[in-house]
């Protein structure tokens, strides 16, 4: 027990102590790197990898409270997949069909694609308590 919370508090020295590049130039790179301690940062890099090289928007319902909008990325052996995202305007609630947000923590691409065109910076409730730099500090 003593050497994980040694390792913890080593990764958080880490995580405060240094500068993580930003390779894509997006507001939400720059924002998830002050905020995500640098492992969870390196994953939501590759979201955005995936954003920037493959995905885009095929299809949406009208725009109103909740719009439903059909993200295409290409994936494997360049084929295309498809993935449905629903966004809520009032509440700011998004979900995508791939679920990774609800396994991992991380936004996806496809909501990453929809959403950061939408909010300056990851909207609070979309940045996981457990993956932020500042866990270790403020205790539950
Ligand atoms: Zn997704």
């Amino acid at each position: 027990m003593n050497q994980q919370r040694h390792n913890l508090k080593l990764l958080e020295a880490q995580s405060h102590n240094s500068m993580l590049e930003t390779l894509f130039g997006s507001n939400w790179e720059a924002y998830a790197a002050k905020v995500y301690t640098h492992e969870v940062f390196f994953d939501f890099q590759e979201e955005v990898k995936f954003l920037v090289n493959a995905c885009s928007v095929c299809g949406y319902t009208p725009p109103d409270l909740v719009t439903n909008f059909e993200v295409s990325i290409v994936e494997d052996a360049n084929k295309r997949k498809r993935y449905a995202v629903e966004y809520n305007r009032r509440t700011m609630y998004v979900c995508c069909a791939c679920k990774l947000f609800e396994r991992k923590g991380i936004l996806c691409n496809h909501i990453i694609w929809i959403c950061s065109g939408k909010f300056k910076e990851i909207p609070e409730k979309y940045i996981m308590r457990r993956w932020s730099k500042n866990a270790l500090r403020n205790p539950v």
